[in-house]
């Protein structure tokens, strides 16, 4: 799996001066959030089929499950909370902002999945990684809809995938 940046783990973030931080979790609570998070995303999205077609399609060409059983990706802590920025990614660190970690287990998990189809590849300046929540399960947690809606996931991940 993606490490997670705790203080232990002397992992380095990049500095991006002017843009998103790259910080270690130090919030327990948000810690679990992602942890949640990644508990969504192991049994229910690493195996389909749908979604690692998406991501093979990507620049990089990785399946998802390729890319989530890989260690040297870094998810981080940003602690912006400016509303609509849920994270970025910069190579092979993940960031998540605390707005993000804000909305819940999954909006992390859709906001991971995002990030992972740059760390991909995709583009920064096209639909291509928020497209890919519609092959992974998470097709309405797709901009704009997240945008300022809690959302009933449960019900709405199980409607995806019928
Ligand atoms: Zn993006």
């Amino acid at each position: 799996m993606p490490s997670i940046n705790l203080p232990a783990a002397g992992h380095a973030g990049p500095v991006v001066p002017g843009g998103h931080a790259y910080q270690p979790f130090a919030n327990a609570g948000f810690v679990r959030l992602v942890q949640d998070a990644f508990a969504i995303i192991t049994p229910r999205i690493t195996g389909h089929a749908p979604c690692n077609a998406a991501f093979r399609a990507l620049p990089n060409g990785r399946t998802f499950a390729a890319l989530w059983v890989d260690p040297a990706i870094w998810i981080n802590f940003d602690p912006r909370n400016v509303s609509g920025d849920f994270g970025a990614t910069s190579g092979n660190d993940i960031t998540i902002t605390a707005f993000s970690l804000g909305m819940g287990k999954w909006t992390v998990a859709a906001t991971l999945v995002h990030e992972m189809a740059h760390v991909n590849g995709a583009p920064g300046n096209t639909h291509a990684a928020e497209g890919t929540l519609r092959s992974c399960l998470l097709a309405d947690h797709e901009n704009p809809a997240i945008i300022g809606t809690r959302l009933d996931p449960v019900l709405r991940i199980r409607t995806a995938a019928a």
